[in-house]
């Protein structure tokens, strides 16, 4: 899914002109994706000559930290209000199968997504 850096970003508007659906907008003159009109259709990218819009995948480091951070935030507040330190490995535990849930239906999004080509 793309997305706007903000750095890069000189709100130029030939993005905005080049959505095919309306979904850029300019806020503070900086591009600005509203992804629930989006259709991934990727002509922002193509037409930023600045590589302003960005790809998913770079926020994979970003997202994972976010991750582990929520999780020992979580962790701490099970210790506390539960009244017991044991409980941060509970919860520790509740969020890999959380995230290990996340894994499956991405793993088995993508193998239904592979058969779209059949169709
Ligand atoms: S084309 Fe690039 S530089 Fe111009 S407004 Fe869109 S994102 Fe910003
Ligand atoms: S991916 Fe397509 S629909 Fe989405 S913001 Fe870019 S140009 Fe618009």
């Amino acid at each position: 899914m793309p997305w706007i850096d903000e750095d890069k970003c000189i709100g130029c508007e030939v993005c905005l002109e080049k959505c095919p659906v309306g979904a850029i907008l300019m806020e503070n003159d900086k591009a600005k994706i509203n992804m629930d009109k989006c259709i991934r259709c990727g002509t922002c990218h193509d037409v930023c000559k600045l590589e302003a819009v960005r790809h998913d995948g770079e926020k994979i480091p970003e997202q994972v930290k976010i991750n582990v951070e929520t999780t020992k935030e979580f962790m701490k507040a099970c210790a506390k209000y539960l009244g017991n330190d044991n409980e941060k490995w509970k919860c520790l535990e509740r969020m890999k199968k959380h995230f290990n849930k996340e894994k499956i239906i991405a793993e088995k999004t993508l193998t239904q997504l592979e058969m779209l080509k059949k169709v």
